[in-house]
């Protein structure tokens, strides 16, 4: 039987452990703390992720590796990678740790990006400023993850905020972009090469975390889901890719625009789930366990809500049709992700009366109104 370790223990390690039992893959977490969410549907070790015991004891109980978030060391997962199969590798890992690197590697595959410069000082900022003009992100290269670690500059006087807020740290200025809308493309990657996408996934954030994702979208221009597959095939055959990656992008004028990549399962394809017929997480545990890969193919249209901060009373919502429950079992706290709930339906009637009956309770005009903008 093969065994699954992942570095980390929050919701997308419990969410993998829960697909690997379907594979009859038993699965132990390795997290600081004692009352992480994986713990309970799967073995803990409780250790810190820089912790060489805690990492050795992990990789002695496992057949592969994995991780459930970008802030593992990189270092630390090269020297597992001597003495177990670590998916996806170190080589990603520590380009998504930096949104300069990430931003580099855009260019040089020849992915669409917006204008960014390295900022190491004040007068960087400035010298970047002159090529941006106003607004501008301003970011941390590393450790910034749900908005956390930037500041959007709309006019000259926002500058010295920013710059007290971030000074200290290696930055990034971003153009901002403008954009109508955003999207991910999540797809998985084998050993063989083979290269399976999910369909592009609109998202909305608020306050910097997801708040909605929605797919498939419909009449969406073929043209995007094709460049934004090509875009993550380059990236993945770069990397000899093993597992599922997702790509986050802007959509102006028509046109996608890379923001970053998470070289792990992802929020934004939950939905997969209730909404395909094999979801992320089990493509991710197919992928590092060599086994084949699962159909990405969509059972209906599917609408999936985050539960911010505290998981609502599932009675409420009880009675709709088509709406599948996650809860994480995690305590209640401001901006934490708790849980999330997807609507999928094969018929358009039966998901239009769900999205009614679902803003009504959560989300309300404004849910509606991002559906059909
Ligand atoms: P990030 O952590 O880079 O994914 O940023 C979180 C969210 O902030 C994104 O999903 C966007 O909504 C917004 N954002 C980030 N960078 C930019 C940018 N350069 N221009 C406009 N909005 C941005």
């Amino acid at each position: 039987m093969t065994r699954l370790g992942i570095i980390g223990g929050g919701q997308l390690a419990r969410m993998m452990a829960q697909a690997a039992s379907g594979l009859d893959i038993t699965t132990t977490v390795l997290d600081p703390n004692a009352d992480a969410c994986a713990g309970q549907v799967a073995e803990l070790i409780q250790a810190e992720y820089n912790d060489h015991r805690g990492l050795d004891e992990l990789a002695g109980r496992s057949d592969v590796m994995t991780f459930d978030f970008e802030n593992v060391p990189a270092d630390s997962l090269r020297q597992l990678s001597e003495r177990c199969r670590i998916c996806p590798g170190a080589d990603i890992l520590a380009i998504a740790q930096d949104r300069l690197l990430e931003k580099n590697m855009f260019r040089e595959l020849d992915i669409a990006v917006g204008d960014f410069y390295a900022v190491n000082n004040r007068p960087d900022l400035l010298a970047a400023l002159e090529q941006t003009g106003y607004p501008a992100v301003l970011k941390t290269r590393r450790f910034g993850y749900d908005g956390k670690g930037q500041q959007v500059l709309r006019q000259p006087e926002d500058l010295e905020y920013a710059w007290r807020k971030l000074e200290g740290h290696d930055l990034i200025l971003e153009q901002f972009i403008p954009f109508d809308w955003e999207c991910s493309i999540i797809g998985v990657h084998n050993d063989a090469g083979e290269t399976r996408c999910y369909p592009l996934t609109r998202n909305h954030h608020t306050n910097g975390i997801l708040a909605y994702s929605h797919a498939p979208i419909p009449q969406l221009n073929a043209s995007l889901q094709a460049t934004a597959q090509e875009y993550l095939q380059r990236i993945a055959g770069r990397f000899n890719y093993v597992g599922v990656l997702a790509l986050e992008l802007f959509v102006v004028d028509g046109r996608l625009l890379a923001n970053e990549i998470a070289p792990r399962v992802h929020n934004s394809g939950h939905w997969t789930i209730d909404g395909t017929v094999c979801s992320q997480f089990e493509n991710h545990v197919r992928a590092c366990c060599g086994l084949e890969l699962g159909s990405t193919d969509t059972v209906g249209e599917s609408l999936m809500l985050n539960w911010i901060g505290k998981v609502p009373d599932p009675e409420s919502f009880r009675h709709i049709e088509g709406l599948h429950w996650h809860d994480y079992a995690k305590a209640a706290r401001t901006g934490r992700k708790v849980g999330h709930a997807t609507l999928t339906a094969n018929q358009p009637e039966i998901f239009s009366r769900g999205v009614q009956q679902l803003s009504a309770l959560h989300g309300g005009r404004t849910l509606l109104d991002w559906l059909s903008a």
